[in-house]
């Protein structure tokens, strides 16, 4: 997608501050952190959220969660734990239309959600 922020972070026109990748997923620190740790791990393929995976689509999911477990050990919050957030359209919050995980850390998070 050509107007997508996170695509043009994937193709390099976008810097980011990276913290880790592989062939299907990157993850960067968030530009405007929530926590001391905050991160996205996004899939390089454009899905535009949670709605929108499918069958053929699905697999990406799990290549999503192996890349948090990489990212939480790589930032050293995988012991103490963190927090994971999806945002899905509209009433959830979502302001960038690309499949995207928050991963925040680096503090003790409340019992609540909201
Ligand atoms: P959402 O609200 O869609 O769940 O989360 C989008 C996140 O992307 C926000 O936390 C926002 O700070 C982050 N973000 C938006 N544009 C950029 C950008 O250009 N670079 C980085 N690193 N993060 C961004
Ligand atoms: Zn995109």
């Amino acid at each position: 997608m050509s107007d997508c922020v996170f695509c043009k972070i994937i193709n390099g026109e976008i810097p980011s501050s990276k913290v880790y990748e592989n062939d299907d997923v990157i993850v960067f620190r968030d530009i405007n952190p929530a926590a001391p740790v905050h991160v996205l791990v996004v899939p390089k393929v454009h899905i535009e959220s949670l709605e929108a995976l499918n069958h053929e689509n699905i697999d990406v999911v799990g290549k999503i969660h192996a890349a948090i477990l990489e990212t939480t050990k790589i930032l050293g919050i995988n012991k103490e734990g963190y927090r994971v957030v999806v945002n899905c359209g509209k009433n959830g919050g979502q302001t960038v239309p690309h499949l995207h995980y928050h991963v925040l850390g680096g503090t003790v998070f409340g019992e609540k959600m909201v």
